[in-house]
């Protein structure tokens, strides 16, 4: 995504705050063992407990517990020793319960922060509570038939919802904060982070502020949001379209509206729902969530170096820009594979321009993970030295790694180039060294003796041991000498 930036208005400020919910990566259901597993035929990961029959018991999941806390620790969260679920009554076809289990008002985490941005642009936005919960079953709209199936393999599946604080003050702080938890939880490895298997959904509340008022405006929330792009340009249509009711002298309607990607709209679904319309109380079937210190020692054991600490970490030991690290560290696997090429090669710097430049130009070309790269950490170091030796001039690098990348021996392709120096500036200093040290051959040859040029090449060649390329030699010395 480009650096584009909406104009936002003047006169209004902005104001958002997003519920995210992350589906969590445990082998089973939340409350119940049924798999989890994606992509599987319609209903056939079901039980009587995730299907909601009178009288199954719910049983809490305590992997789904600890990839909980692990998020509450990496986002700086109060977790609280204590919690308890709820239900939530609400009627819909793809909850057989008629009621999810949620956290209501003693949730897991609480007080937590999550940083966004880099450099002057960076800032923190307050999570006010992260709670488990469990996923409904999904709605399938067969067009053919114009008939709505419900499969329920989604039904119960754990989710950790994510609520911030209304920080954010423009489309793009929504955006840049939804990637951030992509990176976060993908790092920690509690999500797979999948967006078109809806493993990150979003809700975003927008509202419009006059500067310089303290009181927030109306919110409408725009549900069910499941991409990068989309959280912003549905924010987009909503501020633009809220600026426009403000300023012909209307009211934001408080309401629920959806996200239409295809038109690029938000249309409405229905008035705000009041917390009291859910009748939460608190769930009967489970018991406490006593978290001991022992599951508190687990979840920190598996904690990593966080995407934020590892840029920063990246700025101080190899001297890269903030942009070159936020593109390293936006996921864990490229992140990873650097620091490979980095170990290798022991030239940060090159190392970074090549995977990002090369690498990743080659890689989105043919639309392929970092995984699935057709070239080896230890081939791109290889060319990184050969380029940091002088061997390889930066151009040749770059023919070097394509002829690599489509599947030639690097080693072969280095040895076929020869040990020669054509780096330019190596070559420039050899020139100039030869040239000072031969003031009467320069005389002559400037006064006409245009033979002495085989003098000055052989010298160079002395200098560099046999190693300059004699072309770029030949035309160094040509603009040395006049
Ligand atoms: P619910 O949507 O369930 O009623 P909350 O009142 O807790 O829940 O708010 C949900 C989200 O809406 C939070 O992320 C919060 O930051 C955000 N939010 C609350 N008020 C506003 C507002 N006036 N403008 C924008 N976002 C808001
Ligand atoms: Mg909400
Ligand atoms: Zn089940």
């Amino acid at each position: 995504m480009k650096g584009e930036v909406m104009d936002l208005p003047d006169d209004y400020e902005v104001v958002i705050g997003l519920e995210v919910h992350v589906q969590l990566k445990t082998k089973s259901k939340m409350f119940c063992a049924c798999s989890t597993n994606f992509g599987d035929s319609p209903n056939s990961h079901v039980c009587p407990v995730c299907l909601g029959m009178p009288g199954a018991l719910p049983v809490l999941n305590r992997e789904a517990v600890k990839l909980g806390l692990m998020l509450g620790l990496a986002t700086n969260s109060r977790i609280r020793r204590r919690s308890r679920f709820a239900r939530k009554n609400y009627f819909y076809p793809d909850l057989p319960r008629g009621y999810q289990i949620t956290q209501f008002d003693e949730p897991l985490c609480e007080h937590g922060s999550l940083r966004i941005g880099m450099g002057e642009g960076e800032k923190v936005v307050g999570i006010t509570r992260i709670h488990l919960e469990d996923d409904a079953g999904k709605n399938v709209h067969d067009p053919q038939t114009g008939r709505t199936y419900v499969d329920f393999n989604r039904c119960g599946i754990g989710l950790a919802e994510i609520v911030s604080e209304p920080d954010m003050r423009s489309p793009q702080d929504a955006y840049l904060y939804m990637r951030e938890i992509h990176s976060l939880v993908t790092y920690l490895g509690i999500s797979d982070g999948n967006m078109e298997q809806g493993n990150l959904r979003c809700d975003a509340n927008v509202s419009l502020r006059k500067k310089g008022e303290q009181a927030f405006g109306t919110r409408t929330e725009v549900k069910n949001i499941n991409s990068f792009r989309f959280v912003k340009h549905a924010l987009e249509y909503e501020v633009g379209r809220q600026l426009d009711v403000l300023r012909a002298g209307g009211r934001v309607v408080q309401e629920t509206r959806m996200f239409d990607s295809h038109r690029g709209v938000t249309v409405p679904m229905r008035t705000k729902e009041e917390a009291s319309d859910y009748r939460y109380f608190p769930e009967p079937d489970l018991m406490y969530l006593e978290v001991t210190d022992q599951m508190m020692q687990e979840a920190k054991a598996a904690l990593v170096e966080l995407p934020g600490e590892r840029k920063r970490r990246f700025m101080r030991e190899y001297g890269l820009f903030p942009r070159e690290c936020e593109a390293l560290v936006a996921s864990k696997d490229l992140a990873d594979y650097y620091e490979a090429v980095v170990r290798a090669s022991g030239d940060p710097k090159r190392s970074a321009g090549m995977v990002l430049t090369e690498l990743l130009g080659a890689l989105n070309k043919d639309s392929l993970d970092i995984m699935q790269s057709p070239i080896k950490p230890g081939d791109i170091a290889a060319i990184v030295k050969a380029l940091a030796s002088g061997r390889l001039s930066s151009k040749m690098a770059k023919k070097v790694f394509a002829q690599a990348y489509g599947g030639q021996p690097v080693q072969r392709l280095l040895k076929e180039i020869g040990s020669k120096v054509v780096d330019q500036e190596q070559i420039a200093k050899w020139v100039d060294e030869v040239i000072a040290a031969h003031p009467d051959e320069v005389r002559r040859y400037k006064a006409g003796k245009q033979g002495l040029m085989a003098f000055f090449v052989g010298q160079v060649m002395k200098a560099s041991r046999g190693k300059a390329d004699p072309g770029i030699t030949n035309r160094i010395l040509k603009e040395r000498l006049g």
